[in-house]
């Protein structure tokens, strides 16, 4: 499928270069193609059968219509409209006011609330609600995250200043995830800032999350980017850490406030030893640095006691509460907060 997506890729490219007219003597022309694609795997096939197969699959461009890349695949090709239908469902999805988030309790021990992750849901008039692992990766592959980045950053700002409202929630904080692609754009901290401004949501109740994968970027622009959003009072953490590009020394060059431990260490708690061992060191590390530290996706009181006998204070997962919409939030706060 990757291969195929590749292929699809480079096909719209050849085709969009025959789009432009051209000139030949006096006269303007016009070119277009149709283009047909086979793939190969092991099997041996002979040059012969593949032209053939790629041959009929142009074929069935030009009846078609012409202009258009088709693949000899039925099932491939199929595949591949399906996912080109849901990008293009998922760039209307904004207008169409498809999209919402939820909000996940982080909690202490006791259960009361502190805070909570915003959480994108799409809701999607055929498929129903898709979850964001769906379709984050697509958005990420193009520009479209920063859109969507921007929508949800707007979402978490505006419930940040309707919390403000209330002495009862005015304390809690909500952790927006960022995308790499997102935060290394050049506007982001004047957007957020701009943001910050006019819903009148307050800097210090914003956290944002970084995953990792941001490492593997210009770290002197992360931490440039970094410096001058804590200087508003927006503070950080580091999700999912321990998952990707685990690099111990970013962790004293950036200002990380919080640091995550990801469900894939929490899940097998405490029996694992591994894991244990893991989670253990992160614990204590943490401290050391001086970093808080959250512990999600923890589902059960065995993991949460073995959590906070090592030092973790703050839990996010099901055991506490599963991410519930704004109102449910509210009356999930009126009954629990700090
Ligand atoms: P994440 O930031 O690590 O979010 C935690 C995920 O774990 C969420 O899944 C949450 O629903 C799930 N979870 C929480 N507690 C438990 C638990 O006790 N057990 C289990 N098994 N799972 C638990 P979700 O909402 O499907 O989000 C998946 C990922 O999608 C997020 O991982 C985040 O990387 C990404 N994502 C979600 N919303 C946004 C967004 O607004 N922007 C960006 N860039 N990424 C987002
Ligand atoms: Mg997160
Ligand atoms: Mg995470």
């Amino acid at each position: 499928e990757e291969a195929a997506q590749q292929v699809a890729t480079i096909a719209d490219k050849v085709l969009g270069a025959f789009f432009p007219p051209f000139q030949l003597g006096e006269h303007e022309f016009h070119g277009g193609a149709s283009i047909g694609v086979t793939l190969f795997r092991e099997e041996h096939l002979s040059l012969d059968v593949l032209i053939g197969q790629a041959d009929s699959a142009m074929y069935r461009a030009k009846s078609e219509g012409g202009n258009l890349v088709r693949f000899f695949d039925a099932a491939l090709q199929a595949a591949l409209l399906e996912r080109s239908a849901f990008e293009a469902d998922l760039r209307q999805s904004i207008h169409r006011n498809q999209l919402k988030l939820v909000y996940q309790p982080q909690c202490r021990l006791d259960g009361r609330i502190f805070g909570a992750e915003a959480l994108l849901r799409w809701q999607h008039p055929e498929l129903g609600l898709v979850p964001p692992a769906r379709f984050i990766p697509l958005a990420e592959e193009d520009n479209f995250i920063v859109e969507l980045g921007r929508w949800v950053m707007r979402e978490a700002c505006q419930t940040l200043a309707e919390l403000a409202q209330d002495s009862a929630t005015r304390h809690l904080i909500i952790a927006v995830n960022v995308s790499p692609r997102q935060f290394l754009q050049p506007a982001f901290v004047s957007e957020v800032h701009d943001l910050l401004q006019l819903t009148g949501a307050a800097p210090g109740r914003l956290k944002l999350e970084l995953t990792e994968s941001i490492f593997a970027r210009d770290i002197d622009d992360i931490a440039q980017k970094m410096q001058a959003l804590h200087a508003l009072g927006v503070s950080f953490s580091l999700d999912d850490f321990g998952t990707g590009y685990s690099c111990l020394a970013y962790l004293k060059k950036l200002p990380f406030d919080q640091i995550k431990i990801d469900q894939m260490f929490v899940r097998e708690l405490p029996n694992e030893p591994h894991d244990a061992a893991i989670v253990h060191a992160v614990i204590a590390l943490s401290k050391s640095l001086e970093i808080a530290v959250i512990a999600e996706g923890v589902e059960t009181v065995a993991q949460r006691d073995f959590l906070d006998h090592n030092g973790c204070r703050d839990f996010q997962g099901y055991l506490f509460s599963h991410p519930v919409d704004k109102p449910e939030l509210m009356q999930l706060l009126a009954a629990a907060t700090v």
